[in-house]
C-alpha cells in the first residue's frame, strides 16, 4: 500500500507521529500523478488518442510548487512542536471553480484561460488552516454545468477510473476521478444540482453536500446562488467528517453561510444506528419525466443492480438496530428537475452577466467599433454551448411576460418539494425519520458521448439528488458495491438541516457492516498492477 492510497486520517496520523513526513506524502501522491494522470485539461489538446483513453485526467492544474511549500512547512511546524492542523500534510485537490489565489481558475471555461485569482475562497483557506496540501486544480463540466464532465473546455476530459471508457459523471468528476485514483485523499467540489453526489457514485468515493449555507460560497466562481453548496469528497466517511470540521462554519464574507454552530462531526462518527429511523420512499426507485410530445408524466425503472443494493444497505442497516420505514411518499420528487431547469437557469444567467471581457478574463481580439459589440463577440466566443443554452433559458424564462408562468411557478413547486422533506422529518408526523436512504443515482456510469449533446436526458441523471438542493438539506452519497460490470453503485441519505452528523454515523455504520463484503476488496482499474 503507497501512502497516497492511506485515507487522510491514518495518513495525517502518521504525519503527526512523525513516521512519514508531509514531503513524502506529497512525493507518493506526485507518483500516482504521474502513473495515472495522463494529460491535464488544456484548450489546445487536438484529438483523443488511444493512450488518452486509459487515463484519468483529472487536473487542468497542477500545483507541485505550492504543495511542496506547503508541505515543507508542515514539516518545519511538526519539527518545531507545533501543534500542526487536523488535516496536516494530506494532499487534496481543488475543483477548478474554486478562486485559488496566484493559480489559474477557470470553471472550465474558455472565458476564463487567463484568469488568475487575486484572493483564495473560504473551503480552500480552510483547508489551507487545517494543514492540508493543495496538488492540484481539477477538472469539471463548464461553470459546473453537467453530469459527466465532457462539457469541459479543457481537454481530454476526466476519466472513470473504474473504467476508462466511463465518465466519471460531473460537474466535480475531475474532484472524484482524482480521490479515487490517489491522487489527493480528499477534493473540494460543488453540488448545485447533485455535482458532488452523483460523480461521487460513478467513481465509488464518498460526496457529502452539506446543508445550504453550511460551508461558505465566499470564492466560489457561482452558478444558482440559492443552490450551490461547496463539500468534500473523500475515499470514506471518516475522511468526510474530518474535510467537514475543517471547512463548515459562519464567514462574515458570505451573508448566507450560517451561525449555526459546528459539531465535531467525527465524535459520534462510531455511535451505530440502533434506535434511527431510516425512510425508503418508492418514488426515489423510478425515474420520472415529462413527455415533450405528449406532456404526459412518464415513468422507468432504475438499475436492478443499484435498486438492490439499496435493499441490500437497508438490510445491513437494520442487522445493526436501526428501523427502516418503508413507502414514505415524497410525491414532489418528480418534479425535481423541471423546476431545476428554471431555477438554476435564471440564476445562472444572472451570473454569469459578470464575464463580459471588461474586468478580467477573455476578450475577443476582433476589432470592434462600440461596447455591445465587444461583448458581444467575447460572450459568443468565451463561452461554451451549455452556458449559452442556459443563459438563453433563464432570461426566457424570468422575462417579464413570462415569469409568472415558469420562474414564479417554479419557486412554488420548490416550497412543496421542500414540504415533502418538512412532512418527514417532523417529530410529531406519520415518519419522524432521521435519514431518507435511496440511490444517488438511477444508472451506474455512462460511457462517453452516451448521454452527452442530450440536456434533457443528462439531467436525469440528477432527480435523485437535485431534490436536497431545492430544499437546502444535506446528502450523503457513499459507495454500496459493485456491478456485474465493476462499476461502482452508489447509495443517497439525506438527513435533516444541519445534520450532517447523523448521515455521517449513518454512513460509518454501513462500512463497517460491509468491511469484510467482497466489493470492498476491489480496486480501480486504472491502479490495477501498480
Ligand atoms: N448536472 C446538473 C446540471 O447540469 C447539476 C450540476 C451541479 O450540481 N453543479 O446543472
Amino acid at each position: 500500500m503507497e501512502l497516497c492510497d492511506l485515507s487522510a486520517y491514518e495518513l495525517a496520523a502518521l504525519i503527526r507521529k512523525r513516521e512519514v513526513s508531509a514531503v513524502e506524502a506529497l512525493e507518493s501522491t506526485l507518483k500516482r500523478i504521474e502513473q495515472v494522470e495522463g494529460r491535464n485539461g488544456s484548450l489546445d489538446a487536438g484529438a483523443i488518442t488511444p493512450e488518452d483513453e486509459k487515463k484519468v485526467h483529472a487536473f487542468i492544474t497542477q500545483t507541485e510548487e505550492i504543495a511542496r511549500a506547503q508541505a515543507e512547512a508542515v514539516d518545519q511546524k511538526i519539527a518545531a512542536g507545533e501543534i500542526p492542523g487536523p488535516l496536516a500534510g494530506v494532499p487534496y485537490t481543488v475543483k477548478d471553480i474554486f478562486n485559488v489565489k496566484g493559480t489559474l481558475s477557470t470553471a472550465g471555461s474558455k472565458i476564463l484561460n487567463n484568469y488568475t485569482a487575486p484572493y483564495t475562497a473560504t473551503p480552500v483557506e480552510r483547508m489551507q488552516k487545517a494543514g492540508a496540501v493543495m496538488v492540484g486544480k481539477v477538472n469539471l463540466d463548464e461553470f459546473t454545468h453537467g453530469s459527466s464532465s465532457e462539457s469541459s473546455a479543457y481537454q481530454p476530459a476526466p476519466r472513470n477510473p473504474w473504467d476508462p471508457s466511463k465518465v466519471p459523471g460531473g460537474s466535480s468528476g475531475g474532484s472524484t476521478a482524482a480521490v479515487a485514483a490517489g491522487m489527493g485523499q480528499i477534493s473540494l467540489g460543488t453540488d448545485t444540482g447533485g455535482s458532488i453526489r452523483q460523480p461521487a457514485a460513478f467513481c465509488g468515493v464518498v460526496g457529502l453536500k452539506p446543508t445550504y449555507g453550511r460551508v461558505s460560497r465566499y470564492g466560489l466562481i457561482a452558478f444558482g446562488s440559492s443552490l450551490d453548496c461547496p463539500g468534500p469528497v473523500t475515499r470514506n466517511v471518516t475522511d468526510a467528517a474530518l474535510a467537514l470540521n475543517a471547512i463548515a462554519g459562519r464567514d462574515p464574507r458570505d451573508s448566507t453561510a450560517v451561525t449555526v454552530p459546528v459539531p465535531d462531526y467525527t465524535a459520534t462518527l462510531e455511535a451505530g444506528v440502533k434506535g434511527l429511523r431510516i425512510g425508503l420512499s418508492p418514488d426515489f426507485f423510478k425515474i420520472q419525466y415529462f413527455d415533450h410530445e405528449t406532456g404526459e408524466m412518464k415513468e422507468e425503472p432504475i438499475s436492478d443492480e443499484i435498486k438492490r443494493g439499496v435493499e441490500e444497505a437497508a438490510d445491513r442497516l437494520s442487522e445493526m438496530g436501526a428501523r427502516i420505514v418503508e413507502n414514505v411518499p415524497m410525491p414532489h420528487t418528480k418534479y425535481g428537475i423541471p423546476t431545476y431547469f428554471v431555477i438554476s437557469r435564471v440564476e445562472v444567467a444572472s451570473n454569469l452577466h459578470r464575464f463580459d471581457g471588461v474586468k478580467y478574463g477573455h476578450r475577443t481580439e476582433v476589432p470592434v467599433d462600440d461596447l455591445r459589440e465587444m461583448y458581444r463577440r467575447t460572450r459568443a466566443e468565451g463561452f461554451g454551448a451549455q452556458p449559452k443554452l442556459r443563459i438563453l433559458m433563464g432570461m426566457y424564462v424570468s422575462a417579464a411576460q413570462y415569469s409568472e408562468q415558469y420562474y414564479q411557478r417554479a419557486l412554488k413547486v420548490r416550497s412543496l418539494i421542500r414540504s415533502d422533506f418538512d412532512a418527514i422529518y417532523d417529530p410529531d408526523g406519520d415518519y419522524r425519520l432521521d435519514a431518507l436512504l435511496t440511490p444517488a443515482t438511477p444508472t451506474p456510469a455512462f460511457g462517453f458521448g452516451d448521454v452527452y449533446g442530450d440536456t434533457v436526458l443528462m439531467q436525469y441523471a440528477d432527480q435523485f439528488t437535485v431534490t436536497a438542493n431545492h430544499a437546502g438539506v444535506p446528502g450523503l452519497s457513499l459507495m454500496g458495491g459493485l456491478s456485474k460490470d465493476r462499476l461502482p453503485l452508489g447509495l443517497q441519505l439525506l438527513g435533516r438541516d444541519y445534520d450532517e452528523a447523523t448521515l455521517l454515523r449513518i454512513g460509518r455504520a454501513f462500512e463497517i457492516a460491509t468491511e469484510d463484503a467482497a466489493w470492498r476488496k476491489e480496486k480501480p482499474a486504472v491502479l490495477q498492477g501498480l
